[in-house]
């Protein structure tokens, strides 16, 4: 099969690729592996996590019409109470964590209805579920891609392939030069990285899973593995894992966490705003995706909430690079039913006693076969080895202080979280660094070597301090976007995705081209936190 744009990965950076060469006129056959599209934001289970400012800028325009379309897909299809509908910035699941807290159907529902356009016209070809097995390479080009999956293998080929699998699985299997874990401050000068670099070191993966709560007993049977991980104690946690006492990812003193399912609040008094309140304390509305007061009385008996909290960290090994990465995969899902089942039978409640058997897992909200999400959420990728490598430096708060992150001459966009480094397969508890409102450098998208590759999700050159801050879905989103746009660009000029970095004027077209399809390449003059 044959098309202009390959795009390897149905994640957010593939779909906002994909979406990006259609618009642009272009052919594209996009790949993925789960049932979903939409990767860290559906099949993963991860409600977005998102800036301060996301209501106002700092998002590409296609990544405020998905959030847009979300909300409207709400207030088309759900009995919202009549307050809620009228909310503009809706958030459905009043969750602290991000102003758009929603089900993961949803977000796939308009996702496709995206796409769908471009499907009846022939223009894009989606192949799922497949993943990718094979490359060739003439020198420095990407000549085909195989994946296989349900119909056997098939043989792709495009002028432009855009790697947004979440593990940049095409990088070895292309030779594209990459990294993965940490780098060593030799390298990359950084303030938090170590003497030497460790490679295998790499931030937990998650298998997120989604519950609610209503009255009877629905407690599963003990799953397997649970006395392991029961007793688990990581040498360096603050005690069990299985427990209400975590870490602060700042002070890495124990935190007290509380868990209370359906609190009588009202979802329009939420207002999610991290840096006026992070909102873990009561973990049940951290992460909720549907709160039940937003719709009409009794028609959901029960809040949803993911559970996505450090507890379900597996960090017992990385899944990249290793023999056998399902096995892995495998475990982390072991630890995931195992919390499950703790918060269903052992964990302490406020009121003294343990557990809650009315804890249900809505394995129908997340689709994966077991209870869980489909995929496991994935921090970090391989990374390639870039033209310009993004480091702490560029946008730690510490360094840059009033001066705000570097200014890119190169910048296709912005972004903005704190490098916020989950527990790590090295032995490191969180590395927690308060960041400035960022750009994203076009040096960051280009491979030192190879020609016609684009990483397009989070296997851009950044370090694994920096991919801590250029993670998060909006970031992906507007990677994934550029990437699609990059390779219409070069298309359409002739030219290769290097030359448009050495060329200023070539640059300022490209910049020119991104500004018109609503990528933000700058911050307006605001203070950060
Ligand atoms: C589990 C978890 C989930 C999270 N999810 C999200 C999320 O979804 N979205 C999100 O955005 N964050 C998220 N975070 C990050 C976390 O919540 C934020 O770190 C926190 O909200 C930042 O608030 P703060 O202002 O207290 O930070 P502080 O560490 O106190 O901020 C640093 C200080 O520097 C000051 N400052 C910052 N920038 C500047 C500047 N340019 N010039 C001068 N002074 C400056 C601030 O005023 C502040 O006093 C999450 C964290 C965790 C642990």
């Amino acid at each position: 099969m044959e098309a202009e744009v390959l795009v390897v990965g149905g994640g957010l950076g593939g779909v906002a690729a994909a979406l990006s060469a259609l618009r642009a006129g272009r052919s594209v056959i996009l790949t993925e592996e789960y049932a979903w599209l939409g990767g860290q934001l559906t099949s993963q289970a991860v409600p977005p996590d998102e800036h301060t400012w996301v209501e106002q800028f700092g998002v590409t325009a296609s990544y405020r019409s998905l959030r847009d379309k979300i909300r409207d897909y709400y207030r088309v299809h759900y009995p919202l109470t009549e307050r809620s509908r009228a909310w503009r910035e809706l958030n459905p699941g009043a969750g602290w964590v991000s102003p758009l807290c929603h089900e993961p159907r949803v977000a796939v529902a308009v996702i496709e209805g995206m796409l769908a356009p471009y499907r009846g016209s022939g223009r894009l070809r989606v192949l799922q579920p497949y993943r990718p097995v094979s490359a060739t390479c003439d020198g420095d080009r990407v000549t085909s891609v195989t994946v296989d999956g349900p119909d056997g293998e098939i043989v792709l080929t495009a002028p432009y392939v855009l790697d947004a699998t979440e593990t940049g699985d095409l990088l070895p299997l292309t030779g594209t030069e990459y990294v993965t874990g940490f780098e060593s401050a030799a390298e990359t000068g950084e303030p938090s990285a170590p003497g030497v670099a460790q490679p295998d070191n790499m931030q937990a993966v998650s298998v997120c899973f989604a519950v609610d709560h209503v009255d009877g007993d629905h407690t599963v049977d003990k799953p397997e593995g649970y006395d392991f991980w029961r007793a688990y104690k990581p040498d360096f946690w603050v005690g069990p894992l299985l427990s209400w006492t975590m870490v602060n990812p700042r002070t890495l003193e124990p935190a007290e966490r509380s868990f209370t399912p359906n609190p009588d609040d009202d979802p329009l008094e939420v207002r999610a705003d991290q840096r006026a309140n992070p909102g873990d304390s009561n973990l049940w509305t951290f992460r909720r995706i549907a709160a039940r007061r937003q719709f009409e009385p009794g028609f959901y008996p029960s809040d949803i909430t993911v559970v996505n909290w450090p507890i379900i960290d597996y960090f017992e090994s990385p899944i990249i690079d290793v023999p056998d990465p399902a096995a892995h995969i495998a475990r982390a899902r072991q630890l995931s039913r195992s919390v499950f089942y703790w918060l269903q039978t052992e964990a302490p409640r406020p009121d003294g006693g343990t557990g809650w058997p009315g804890l249900r897992l809505r394995g129908d909200v997340t689709g994966g076969p077991d209870g869980l999400a489909q995929a496991p959420y994935i921090r970090e990728s391989r990374r390639i080895r870039a033209e310009y490598t993004v480091v702490e430096q560029d946008l730690a708060l510490t360094v840059r202080g009033d001066a705000g992150a570097v200014r890119y001459p190169d910048s296709v966009g912005v972004g903005m979280y704190r490098i916020d480094l989950h527990p790590s397969t090295g032995g490191d508890t969180y590395i927690d660094v308060a960041a400035c409102p960022f750009e994203i450098p076009l040096g960051a998208l280009l491979p030192q070597r190879v020609e016609n590759l684009l990483p397009a999700g989070k296997n851009i050159g950044t370090t694994h301090i920096t991919n801590g801050a250029y993670r998060l879905h909006p970031v992906e989103w507007n990677v994934g976007e550029v990437a699609g746009l990059l390779a219409d660009f070069c298309l359409a000029r002739g030219v290769a995705p290097r030359a448009v970095r050495d060329n200023p004027g070539l640059l300022a077209d490209f910049q020119a081209r991104l500004i018109a399809a609503g990528v933000e390449l700058h911050w307006p003059d605001i203070s950060g936190y």
